[in-house]
């Protein structure tokens, strides 16, 4: 009688509802749910099982019908609600897929990959955002299709850039230490050798892929062989650190690391390995001019000190707001310029620290990847210009 009840639907309800972590106990075989990472039904199969991926459960409600149940690493939370999975199909089938977040509400229109997440659209009427659930209609091929929350980037992507771009004269690869899980922290730096730093950071937070599609769009701009780009590398030092929580990134984390921090919450205590690593990092780099953090939020919005901020280069998060007004007026970020010591994130941090202006650049999670990358490769003109003082 017991076990009937255990096994019984209802049980499990309460149990995904109420008991995080009761989901992922390998002993349950149930009639109606399957506990993810990997689920397998009469023709098609659902996997969470590749890196940055995110399924927890999958119970069938009807022919082609789906509930397909995502959990984030740990509660409380921020409600990012993140996931990515695999769909193996038999034969073309047109799949009705409930999403539903255990500890959330949908944030992410659902992207689509027929190629193995080499190019990737999104699907069509995706719900909106804010409800627990969301029903996407997706016409699946024979064969392997990815639905993720945005395109997936994760670190062989980076592995491959980082390492190509360590092959250019000048450029030098570094890892500036592991992460809780052990997994390397990987920077790059460029530039003249004891000239004021431009640091540049990203995925504290693992889900925010328009950030680091626009980090890696700035980092690009600063590499090219234009007068500007030279100029500016012949009198400034670039370090870049694209991931600062791999573990995060690798295991399709809504927020945290590995122990469940917000690391964005950790500079101050610095309780965690991967803030440990990019504090003594920053440390290590000499000078530092402006540091800027890269991120994903609702829309484009820029983070900064207060005009006037004590520190050096006071006028430039002004300056630059001002600059990406001018050339893309209504399309320019929004300016946020606030300063709260009592929140313990890279740009409080680094500003009280260094008396520097420390910007969090954060990109909206709708906003296409070419505007990301356009207002990037701007920014980083408008950056290295203002640097240089030509200011006109
Ligand atoms: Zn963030």
């Amino acid at each position: 009688m017991l076990s009937h009840i255990l096994k019984s639907r209802y049980f499990l309800t309460a149990c995904l509802v109420l008991l995080p972590g009761c989901v992922s106990d390998p002993d349950w075989h149930l009639p109606a749910f399957q506990n993810g990472p990997v689920c397998v039904y009469e023709g098609v199969a659902f996997s969470g099982d590749f890196e940055s991926g995110r399924l927890t459960a999958c119970e069938q409600t009807g022919t082609n019908q789906f509930s397909l149940y995502v959990r984030p690493e740990d509660t409380p939370i921020n409600p990012s609600s993140w996931y990515a999975f695999s769909i193996d199909a038999r034969s073309q089938a047109d799949l009705s897929l409930t999403l539903t977040y255990i500890h959330g509400k949908h944030r992410y229109a659902p992207q689509i990959s027929r190629d193995d997440g080499l190019t990737w659209a999104a699907l069509p009427d995706a719900p909106e955002p804010g409800a627990t659930s969301a029903t996407i209609s997706v016409d699946v091929r024979k064969g392997h299709t990815l639905i993720a929350a945005q395109p997936l980037f994760g670190l062989d992507h980076y592995r491959a850039w980082l390492r190509q771009a360590a092959t250019r004269p000048g450029v030098a690869y570094q890892q500036i230490g592991v992460s809780e899980a052990g997994r390397d922290i990987e920077a790059l730096t460029f530039g003249a050798e004891g000239a004021p730093v431009l640091v540049l950071m990203g995925r504290q937070h693992p889900p925010e892929i328009t950030g680091a599609l626009a980090l890696e769009a700035f980092v690009g701009r600063l590499l090219e062989s234009d007068p500007l780009a030279v100029r500016f590398r012949d009198g400034f030092r670039v370090a870049v650190a694209p991931v600062l929580n791999p573990d995060g990134v690798a295991l399709g984390q809504w927020r945290h690391n590995t122990r469940g921090v917000d690391i964005n919450r950790d500079w101050g205590p610095f309780t965690q390995a991967e803030t440990r690593a990019a504090r003594d990092w920053l440390a290590s780099l000499g000078e530092l001019a402006v540091a800027m953090d890269f991120h994903s939020t609702w829309k484009d919005t820029l983070y900064t000190q207060p005009d006037g901020a004590d520190g050096s280069r006071p006028e430039f998060a002004g300056a630059l707001s001002d600059r990406l007004v001018h050339s893309l007026g209504e399309g320019a970020p929004h300016r946020d310029a606030s300063h709260n010591p009592d929140l313990a994130t890279s740009k409080t941090w680094i500003h009280e620290t260094y008396k520097i202006p420390a910007l969090t650049y954060e990109v909206g999670d709708s906003t296409p990847g070419d505007e990301t990358i356009r207002i990037a490769r701007l920014a980083a003109e408008e950056t290295m210009a203002l640097l240089l003082g030509e200011n006109e």
